[in-house]
């Protein structure tokens, strides 16, 4: 029998009830067949070592006690003759066993401690002793009542780690787990876990006084705004909250879970609580369902790329084309870029999309109705690497396409999100490819950074050109165009919807436009072969 069932069984009443019961019978056997000069009475060792496996020590010696008195002084010798045992028989008898008891129930006790020992270190974090995720997970119980699961995250945790070393980091951890206990304490519904590092998790069982853990959740918020002492060091952590509760009888890995996914859209979207709603799981189901499909949809040709077209301010002539990714599924309905795009580049699959959106720009190119334009393919952080840019200059070359056709658009996140970027963006403009800074305006717009890299064009994102209305927005798009030029950049408007902002466009300098007032992106009128 495995220890852990042993375990079980030591919390439940039946088998010690069953263990006298049994004992009784023997009692009862022995008399009935006679008394104690018959074999019958070694029946006993079985109740005895049920109860002192099961119970330990305490219990066996009681029981087995109890088992030496009925079969014992009790119990004559012959029950026929009506001879008593002797005063030797039974006092032996009792002795071995509580012998036995004691021997068994020693044994029974420590390999019981042992496994509470492991079942404590498998369920508790042995740097601060709180519970650990492993304990929430093996919590089975279905509470009758709603369970909200609290995760807390301390954001970029892993840098006080590189900076201050392991035991300093250590420390911290200590001292806000502390902070943290300190607060619950006046909560007693609420019990406080570790998950790993410096995320954390509060489980709080309650029959419907959410009014009581509004004001933990505002004390636990409180934690944000102070600075904790550790080793005499004021240190400033800062961290992230998402919250769910399960509904009554719901399993508590449901809230855990639902807790986490809270957690992660508050880090991502740099806010400090986020409450777990359904939708999120909708996102999660739909973006999983989007990486999953994607490499089908490309091999079946549901991946397609519209253009949109750009026109030249002065004389409105087309000068080039931005090609736009489209997903078409079989049955006509489609996922907009906004959508897919975000996922693809949380994968290695942007990849993939990029490389047939640059292999398009290339065959569409070499077509005659385009010679005239420049062709612009939207590229993502994970598409510069030394390997990828060799690829883009082999591929240009492969088709004979001449590299300045091609607009490589990156946004100015992409800019500064990739290590080396100088260096591939030199390789490539160094190739003759034109570099362009897409949806300018939105990101960090600084003129410095962007006078650090080999930039030709600047597309100035559809928000600032809106306000180009307004007289402050005109005099601000008005110096973004000044500093392009000083520094030999092209400029092209994005969202151009009406002629008053082409008009406005036009006035401030603007040397290209995009936008529905020229044309909506559309699929090409015929599929130009690749
Ligand atoms: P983007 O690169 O800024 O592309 C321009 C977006 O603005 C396109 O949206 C286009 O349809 C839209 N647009 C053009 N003119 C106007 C206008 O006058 N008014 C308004 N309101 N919108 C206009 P779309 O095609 O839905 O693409 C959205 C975004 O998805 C793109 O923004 C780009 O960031 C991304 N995307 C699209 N295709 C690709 C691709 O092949 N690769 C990558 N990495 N991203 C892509
Ligand atoms: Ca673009
Ligand atoms: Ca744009």
């Amino acid at each position: 029998m495995e220890i852990s069932m042993i375990k079980s069984f030591r919390n439940r009443l039946y088998p010690l009830v069953g263990g006298f019961a049994l004992s009784v019978f023997v009692t009862l056997t022995v008399y009935f067949t006679g008394g104690t000069t018959n074999v019958y009475t070694n029946l006993m060792y079985v109740p005895i070592a049920l109860i002192s496996s099961i119970y330990g020590f305490k219990w066996g010696l009681i029981h087995a006690a109890i088992s030496g008195l009925l079969v014992g002084p009790l119990m004559p010798k012959d029950v026929v003759a009506g001879t008593s045992q002797s005063l030797a028989n039974w006092i032996i008898r009792i002795a071995t066993y509580v012998a036995i008891a004691f021997i068994i129930g020693v044994f029974s006790d420590i390999a019981h401690k042992r496994e509470q020992r492991v079942s404590h270190l498998i369920t508790h974090d042995s740097d601060t002793g709180l519970k650990n995720y492993e304990a929430l997970r093996s919590d089975k119980t279905l509470s009758e009542h709603p369970v909200t699961v609290i995760s807390i995250a301390v954001t970029d945790y892993q840098e006080y780690l590189g900076f201050f070393g392991y035991d300093f980091f250590q420390k911290i951890v200590d001292e806000f787990s502390k902070q943290l206990t300190d607060i619950l304490r006046m909560f007693p519904q609420a019990e406080l876990y570790r998950y790993y590092g410096m995320e954390f998790a509060v489980k709080v069982n309650h029959e419907d006084d959410s009014a009581n853990t509004e004001s933990m959740l505002s004390a636990i918020g409180e934690l944000n705004e102070k600075t904790l002492t550790v080793l005499n060091l004021p240190v400033y952590v800062e961290f992230r909250i998402g919250i769910a509760t399960t509904a009554p009888e719901e399993a508590l890995m449901d809230g855990v879970r639902r807790s986490l996914v809270a957690l992660r859209s508050a880090i991502r979207n740099n806010v400090r609580m986020v409450r777990y709603t359904n939708d999120m799981e909708v996102l999660i189901k739909s973006s999983v369902s989007i990486a999953n499909s994607f490499r089908e949809a490309l091999e079946r040709g549901n991946i397609r790329s519209a253009y949109q077209t750009i026109h030249d301010s002065g004389n409105g002539r087309t000068v080039g084309m931005e090609l736009l990714a489209r997903w078409v599924r079989d049955d006509d309905t489609k996922i907009p870029p906004d959508v897919f795009v975000p996922v693809l580049e949380k994968t290695e699959l942007i990849h993939d999309l990029t490389e047939f959106m640059f292999e398009r720009a290339l065959s569409l190119s070499k077509n005659p109705e385009y010679k005239d334009m420049y062709i612009s393919v939207n590229f993502s952080s994970s598409d510069f690497n030394e390997r990828s840019i060799l690829e883009i200059v082999r591929k240009a070359k492969e088709y004979g396409v001449n590299p300045d056709r091609i607009h490589i658009e990156i946004t100015e996140r992409v800019l500064l999100s990739v290590a080396n970027m100088r260096s591939h963006l030199d390789f490539l403009s160094r190739h003759g490819f034109i570099i362009a800074i897409d949806d300018f305006g939105t990101g960090y717009s600084s003129y410095g950074i962007i006078s650090d890299f080999p930039i030709d064009v600047i597309k100035i994102d559809r928000s600032l050109i809106l306000k180009a209305t307004t007289t402050k927005g005109f005099g601000l798009v008005e110096s973004i165009v000044s500093f392009c030029k000083k520094f030999g950049m092209i400029t092209i408007a994005e969202g151009v919807e009406t002629r008053e902002l082409a008009d406005i466009c036009e006035e401030l300098g603007i040397d290209h436009q995009q936008g529905y007032f020229y044309s909506k992106p559309d699929f090409f009128p015929i599929m130009p072969k690749l």
